[in-house]
Order: structure tokens, then C-alpha cells, then sequence
């Protein structure tokens, strides 16, 4: 029995927040996209995330800045804090000192709700979620995608934002795990009603930090401050399960950050649900696109949370990527990834590698040439 092929112009694989920003940028700018996320749905995991106004003036561009402003929390600094005595080791400003000097807010949001805007945005017959992509063949003029559910699509050019066990990254360099970083970060959204009941004042973007980088990231996710987020970074051995993340528990909080400051005391002492994920990592890839294959965000330069700039970097990604296809066109595909690669590779390069070294923001220094950039309006090349 033959199986239909549906062709396309452009395939998105991953409706993460990297491959949902492309696929609302591409087809902003006129192109045919439809994208293929594995997930049958999107579920609100308990876990934050901060967006520096670098991405928000992309999230402009499609139309969901107000949006996620109005969800969002938004924080006047981020603080570095000792860990044991609470002392204050930078403040760095942003609130209206960052939509002055960097042209957009610095938010920090739930993740689960800034991706259901994402994907609420985007043309919902051209969102296909249980679509697990399983088989790629590269052919003369299209690239044909084979999904676990048996649906064959031809597609002209397949983005590669499916994450960081990238399936189009295996077909490009071949298969290898990503190796496991040493690194574990605990995540909570901690009971409010027991943190409130500490009669502290809770700072709305904190970062906490002890000996050998080991940390605590809490911030408020709404703007309402009606909910509180950590989420840690604590080395480790090793990591044996093979999930992606597995429970732990307020006892195994209090066993590695008891008899800090209280302010940290009373963060482990709201804690409830706490889950616990391993951070992996690669080397910066040598290739970014072969072909009709391209790829962005953790498929081609995964890092350490550290810097809170992962997702960022996916979405800077998006916009670069757009561009390029813009100035060149669909028919000269190749000349518009090469200079995507040649846009993109510095930057994410260099935040990869400020992100696995966990320094960014521990000492006073000026986030500029991060929160700054405009990749709407930067030089391509
Ligand atoms: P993902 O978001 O991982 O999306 C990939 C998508 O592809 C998934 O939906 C997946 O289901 C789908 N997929 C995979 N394989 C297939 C397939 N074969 N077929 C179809 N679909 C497929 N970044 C920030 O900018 N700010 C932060 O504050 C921040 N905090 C973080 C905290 C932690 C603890 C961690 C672990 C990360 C943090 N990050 C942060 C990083 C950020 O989460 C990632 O960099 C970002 O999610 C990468 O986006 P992506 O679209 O490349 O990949």
C-alpha cells in the first residue's frame, strides 16, 4: 500500500521555544512552514525561565511582547548573593534601566505559560503535534520526513529544532550522546503560603552562591508575585537514571543548603514538589547545516543553564536564520545558512562558554553586548 506524501515548503522539527519562534518568524516573513513536535501536547512543567530584552524584541516582532509582559515578573536588578552571610556581591540594574539602555524588558515568566503564547501564535493547522520524527532522506529537491505515526512529508527545508538529542544533528555528524556535565539542578515552584509565613522579603530575581559555583537561581514567575521559582546547581559524580529528570525531595535540599542564610533556609523550608535534572553538554559543533538540513538552539550548541540564556540563543537563532532566508531567498538556501552560521557561531559560542563556566553576573559587570543586541537589526556576516 503506497502512503501519501504531503510536500512542503519549510519543516520545522521541535515545537520547542526555539522551533515555535522560527516557525512564527519564517512564516511572518511569507514563508510556507508547518512544524512536528513529538509531544502530543504541552504540559505547564513546575519550572521558570528568564528572557533578556535581546529575545523580547524578537517576541515583539511577533507579536507577543504585551502579552508576556502583562504574564511576567519584572525584576528592577539581578542580585548575587553570598550564600552563608546574604552579602550583596553585584546588583546588576534592569527594569526601566534595561528597556532604557537595552530596548526591552527583562522578564522572568513561567515557561509553560510563555510557551503556550508561543504556540497559541502560530497558525494551529500548521502545528502537528505527535509527530515523532523517526527517518530522513535527503533527495535531489526535498528532504523526505518519515513520523513514527506512518506520515511521510516532503519538504523542501527542515529545520533542526528538535533539542539536544537532535535527531538532524545524528544525521549531519552522526550519532553521539551529549556528554553528561557534572552538574544537577534542582527545580521548584516553593508553597507561598509557608514563604510568606518566613516574614521575609523575597528579592524577585536572586541569585544565591557558595563555595566551587554551587548556586540557587530564585526568582518570582508572575508579576503578581503570586508564584516563586529556584532552581539550583549543585556538582555531582554522575548520573545514572535515563530520564530526564527524577524527584527529589525537601530532606535532600535541606541536606546540601541547610544552615545557610535564612532567606536560603526558608526557601528549603517552602519547599514541596522538587525535581531534580542532569545537565548535558557538547562542544561547540563544526557544522551547522548541510544541505537542506539546518539546525538551532540545543541541537547545535546545548550549555549549562547558567547565564539563563539557552532558550535565548534558541530564538536569536530563529530571527538570524530568518533573515538570512529573507536576503537570499528559497533558492539559495545554501548562501543563506552559511551566512546564518557565520552570524550565529561567535555569539552562541561565547555565551556556550560563559554558561558552562557559571561566572556571568556573580561579580558587578555590564550585560551590554548581551541584553543590547538587537537580532532584528544586527549586521548579518
Ligand atoms: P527544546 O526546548 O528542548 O525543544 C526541542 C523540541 O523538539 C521538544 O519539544 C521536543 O519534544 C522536540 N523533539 C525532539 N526530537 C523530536 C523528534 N524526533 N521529532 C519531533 N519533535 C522532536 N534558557 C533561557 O534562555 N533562560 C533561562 O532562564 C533558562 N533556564 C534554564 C534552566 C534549566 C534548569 C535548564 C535545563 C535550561 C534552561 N534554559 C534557559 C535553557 C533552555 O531551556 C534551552 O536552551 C531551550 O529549551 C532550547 O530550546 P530548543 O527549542 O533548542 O530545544
Amino acid at each position: 500500500m503506497s502512503v501519501n506524501i504531503d510536500r512542503i515548503e519549510i519543516a520545522v522539527i521541535g515545537a520547542g521555544l526555539g522551533g515555535a519562534a522560527a516557525a512564527a518568524l519564517l512564516a511572518g516573513a511569507g514563508f510556507s512552514v508547518h512544524s512536528f513536535e513529538q509531544a502530543p501536547a504541552f504540559a505547564r512543567l513546575g519550572a521558570g525561565i528568564h528572557i533578556g530584552p535581546n529575545v523580547m524584541k524578537i517576541f515583539r516582532r511577533i507579536g507577543i511582547e504585551k502579552k508576556l509582559e502583562q504574564i511576567g515578573s519584572h525584576p528592577d536588578f539581578w542580585f548575587s548573593r553570598d550564600g552563608m552571610t546574604g552579602d550583596y556581591l553585584s546588583r546588576i540594574p534592569l527594569g526601566d534601566y534595561g528597556r532604557r539602555e537595552y530596548g526591552a524588558s527583562y522578564i522572568t515568566i513561567h515557561r509553560g505559560d510563555m510557551h503556550a503564547v508561543q504556540i497559541d501564535a502560530l497558525p494551529q493547522d500548521r502545528v502537528h503535534f505527535g509527530h515523532r520524527l523517526n527517518n530522513i532522506e535527503e533527495r535531489e529537491t526535498d528532504v523526505l520526513l518519515t513520523f513514527e505515526n506512518g506520515r511521510r512529508v516532503a519538504a523542501g527545508l527542515v529545520v533542526g529544532a528538535d533539542g539536544i538529542n537532535s535527531m538532524i544533528r545524528d544525521m549531519l555528524l552522526g550519532p553521539e550522546k551529549p556528554r553528561f556535565s557534572g552538574w544537577v539542578g534542582h527545580r521548584a515552584l516553593v508553597n507561598m503560603n509557608k514563604l510568606h509565613g518566613s516574614g521575609l522579603a523575597f528579592e524577585t530575581c536572586v541569585k544565591w552562591w557558595w563555595e566551587a559555583s554551587r548556586h540557587i537561581m530564585a526568582y518570582a514567575t508572575k508579576g503578581d508575585g503570586s508564584e516563586y521559582y529556584y532552581v539550583t546547581g549543585v556538582p555531582v559524580d554522575s548520573w545514572e537514571h535515563d530520564t530526564s529528570f527524577v524527584d527529589s525531595s525537601r530532606e535532600e535540599m535541606e541536606a546540601i543548603f541547610g544552615g545557610s542564610h535564612p532567606m536560603v533556609q526558608a526557601l528549603v523550608d517552602a519547599t514541596e514538589t522538587v525535581t531534580k535534572w542532569p545537565f548535558w553538554n557538547r562542544d561547540p559543533l563544526n557544522l551547522w547545516s548541510r544541505g537542506r538540513l539546518v539546525m538551532l538552539g540545543d541541537a547545535c550548541h546545548p550549555m549549562r543553564p547558567h547565564m539563563a540564556q539557552g532558550a535565548c540563543m534558541a530564538i536569536e537563532d530563529a530571527a538570524i536564520l530568518t533573515r538570512c532566508l529573507e536576503e537570499s531567498g528559497m533558492a539559495d538556501y545554501s548562501d543563506a545558512f552559511s551566512l546564518y552560521e557565520a552570524t550565529r557561531r561567535e555569539r552562541a559560542t561565547r555565551v556556550q562558554t560563559i554558561s558552562n563556566a557559571n561566572t556571568w553576573l556573580k561579580q558587578p559587570e555590564d550585560p551590554a553586548w548581551v541584553y543590547a543586541y538587537d537580532p532584528l537589526t544586527a549586521a548579518l556576516g
